[in-house]
């Protein structure tokens, strides 16, 4: 690949979930250094930590306003911008950036209404600009991997997929008060949905993926299970695919014992695949009549693409910051134009995702309805 390019993040501040995972996966594969930031709420701590982490002083922004000017002003520019802010930041920040002429890497939700995704998509399109969201568990090799043996027909014709991202993590009703727990099941703060827009949304994006199908119409049931909470904390979400696939989705907070708890299982007429992102090197295929195999990432006989997105020998887990990295990968080869397979997930893939949040919720409150899945202007 070409030149290494310029990178710049928004948010991911010291102390922040997703921050280390960006700065890790951006710089892992060396096609990007990180130039720029404005990472954090507060403009003091955003520009110490970026100097901290070796941002030039003249590059270590108070807040992304002066970071759009500063790097719009500069030759040397940023090549991509990394929007890991709270949620009901993403638009305005990353319309601003695409609009201004940078590429944008969008944390999930990409937005917070399906208007604002829709016209994401039409900013993006207008501009030319890459806008990609970060489902980077789509980015595993072995979730490549999957992806490719459906679509040479190992399974046959899909019948069923079933996911999950359950977790325990928010299952202490002692919790009521805690500032970190508490604002995710405010509609104030975390908008219509709690749990389904948190990580409903990687299970929905990464049943999409792997089969290489859209989702048409779903019938959700909402619950808060704890006390207190205006949001959801566990959802179950059925599912109809617009190649005629049924789909099942459980995403929960209160599942004590569930670690990380993203997993998927893909069922067509000739055979099934089952892979957890807790043990990303497997994956369990089966075919009808047969023996359950297990498929070992770095093994021979791997696809090309996720061959291609593998860094470490066999045994080894390459594990989340690599699956964020891949994305990276992907974008890098995007901007450079250098044959980019197009896997990485775009804007049209967030918004999709808003729309199915949306409708979910509508479907909850109206005893679990079936509705249209799919965002208005790609019905
Ligand atoms: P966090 O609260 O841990 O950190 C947010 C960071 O953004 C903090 O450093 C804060 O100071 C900074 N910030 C807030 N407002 C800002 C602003 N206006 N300008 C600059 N910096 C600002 O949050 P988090 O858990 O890291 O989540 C951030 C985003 O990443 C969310 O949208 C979340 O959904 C997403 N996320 C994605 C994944 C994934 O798997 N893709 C995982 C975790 C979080």
């Amino acid at each position: 690949m070409a030149g290494k390019l310029n990178w710049g993040i928004v948010g991911g501040g010291e102390g922040s979930q997703i921050g280390p995972a960006h700065r890790l996966g951006a710089q892992a594969d060396g096609h990007f250094a990180f130039v720029a930031g404005a990472l954090d709420a507060d403009p003091e701590k955003g520009r110490a930590y970026a100097q901290s982490l070796g941002v030039a002083e003249d590059r270590a922004y108070g807040d992304w306003r002066e970071m759009l000017a500063g790097e719009q002003a500069r030759e040397d520019r940023i090549d991509l911008v990394t929007v890991a802010t709270p949620n009901a930041t993403h638009f305005e920040i990353t319309k601003a950036f695409l609009e201004a002429g940078f590429h944008v890497l969008c944390e999930k939700p990409m937005t917070m209404t399906v208007e604002e995704g829709e016209e994401i998509v039409r900013v993006a399109e207008k501009s030319g600009r890459i806008c990609a969201v970060n489902y980077c568990y789509s980015a595993y090799p072995m979730v490549r991997h999957m992806r490719a043996m459906v679509a040479r027909g190992d399974l046959g014709k899909i019948r069923l997929v079933v996911a999950s991202f359950s977790h325990g993590h928010h299952a202490d009703a002692r919790d009521q008060d805690n500032p970190r727990v508490r604002w995710r099941y405010d509609p104030a703060q975390a908008g219509v949905s709690g749990q389904m827009a948190d990580c409903g949304i990687h299970a929905l994006h990464l049943a999409s993926f792997i089969l290489g199908d859209e989702v048409a119409r779903l019938s959700a049931d909402f619950a808060s299970c704890v006390p207190g909470r205006e949001l959801e904390d566990d959802a179950m979400v059925n599912l109809r695919f617009e190649g005629g696939a049924v789909g099942r989705l459980w995403t929960s907070t209160i599942a004590i014992g569930r670690q990380h708890g993203l997993d998927i299982q893909i069922y067509g007429e000739e055979g099934g695949l089952r892979w957890a992102q807790e043990q990303p090197n497997q994956v369990y295929h089966q075919t009808l009549g047969g023996r359950t195999e297990i498929i070992e990432k770095g093994e021979a006989g791997i696809s090309e693409d996720a061959a291609r997105l593998s860094r470490v020998v066999i045994g080894s887990p390459e594990g989340f910051p690599l699956a964020v990295a891949n994305i990276y990968v992907d974008l890098a080869q995007a901007i450079h134009g250098g044959g980019a397979d197009g896997l990485y997930p775009k804007a049209v893939d967030g918004l999709r995702s808003m729309a199915a949040v949306h409708a979910a919720v509508g479907s909850a409150k109206d005893g679990g309805a079936w509705v249209d899945a799919r965002p208005p202007m790609l019905r």
